[in-house]
């Protein structure tokens, strides 16, 4: 099995950094209750798991910067700003070293 296998309704991306953490992106989920079928395209909404920025989505599946336009209409989506935090929340999470005591 491949070490880079993923999840279904995960969709790789050309390899890529965050522009506010530099983290590297290489792949993108879909969201709860989107199409899981098929790849995000133009106008879709990723986040990094790493410092929550949000970002927009190519054609390419590359991340862009949100135009001023998206990112009120993302600002007043309640459903999609609740489903980055609760992403943002587990991510956080994930980035934490469990405690054995
Ligand atoms: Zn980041």
């Amino acid at each position: 099995m491949s070490p880079r296998q993923h999840e279904p309704g995960v969709y790789r991306m050309p390899e890529q950094h965050c522009f506010e953490c530099g983290r590297k992106l290489d792949a993108v989920a879909a969201t709860q209750g989107a199409e899981r079928d098929e790849p995000p395209g133009e106008g879709a909404a990723t986040m990094c798991l790493e410092c929550g920025a949000i970002y927009g989505i190519s054609g390419e599946l590359e991340i862009r910067e949100l135009t001023m336009r998206e990112r009120a209409e993302l600002a007043g989506d309640h459903d999609a700003m609740g489903e980055f935090r609760r992403i943002n929340r587990q991510a956080h999470f994930a980035r934490r070293p469990a405690k054995v005591h």
